[in-house]
């Protein structure tokens, strides 16, 4: 478990990879894309805390694996995701837009669409003096999401306004992908010092059972080859070449 000293929210790690976030304000807590459910119930139950709201950032198994018997066990939360999934999101109750704004535990989170990865992905931005982005399977430290469903135009635009974004946003996404990413961006700069020094970052980190992630924008975009990329034709070279990359 970590924890972000301005706001209490929770990583637990599930499956292989699966980062599950909690975000918990008084007993109330908001649950980020529940791969799967048990660990989600216990910690909440051992805290006696309540379960307000269910985010999906977007459609796959490993996003939406335990949201069916989180809502059985509690009937009323809000399950908020884009209204572009069409019934993929099992009991989606709240269906958002970009650009709209919701209040979750009295907090002002604003719909960002980023596309790409799905074609209706959707991130979750609390913005305040500590910004906050919920990001899913677009962004990850190191890399950037498959392009499944999307074009190669649209994740390079998600990226973009991702870079808008105020330079002190923690960002939060699904996966621990960290050290395989620069392990590629390494094989591909093998002279960059940036790169480097995030590599053994991460090895520290991992070393103690630490997770890697949230990262934020400001330290990213110096080692993410996909934000730095400086035009689509970059971009599409190295998404491309990761895909390739084993
Ligand atoms: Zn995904």
């Amino acid at each position: 478990m970590e924890f972000n000293k301005a706001r209490n929210i929770i990583g637990l790690r599930v499956l292989s990879d699966n980062v599950i976030w909690l975000w918990i304000k008084d007993q109330s807590v908001v649950v980020i894309d529940p791969s799967v459910h048990e660990p989600v119930i216990r910690y909440i139950d051992e805290n006696n805390f309540h379960l307000k709201a269910i985010l999906q950032t977007h459609h796959h198994s490993d996003h939406i694996g335990g949201t069916k018997s989180l809502i059985k066990r509690w009937p009323n939360v809000k399950v908020i995701a884009s209204s572009k999934e069409k019934k993929r999101i099992p009991f989606q109750n709240v269906s958002v837009e970009d650009g709209e704004t919701l209040n979750i535990l009295g907090e002002e989170v604003k719909i960002i669409e980023v596309l790409g990865h799905t074609s209706s992905h959707i991130a979750f931005f609390l913005n305040d003096k500590n910004p906050v982005l919920f990001i899913g399977d677009t962004l990850f430290s190191g890399g950037c999401g498959r392009i499944f469903e999307g074009t190669y135009q649209q994740m390079y635009s998600s990226l973009e306004r991702i870079k808008s974004l105020p330079k002190n946003t923690l960002i939060y996404c699904a996966h621990e992908y960290t050290r395989a990413n620069m392990l590629w961006a390494l094989n591909l700069k093998p002279k960059d010092q940036d790169i480097k020094n995030k590599l053994s970052e991460v090895e520290k980190k991992l070393s103690i059972n630490e997770l890697t992630i949230p990262f934020l924008l400001d330290e990213e975009m110096k080692i993410n080859l996909f934000l730095r990329a400086k035009n689509l034709e970059e971009f599409t070279f190295l998404r491309v070449n990761k895909d390739l990359w084993v």
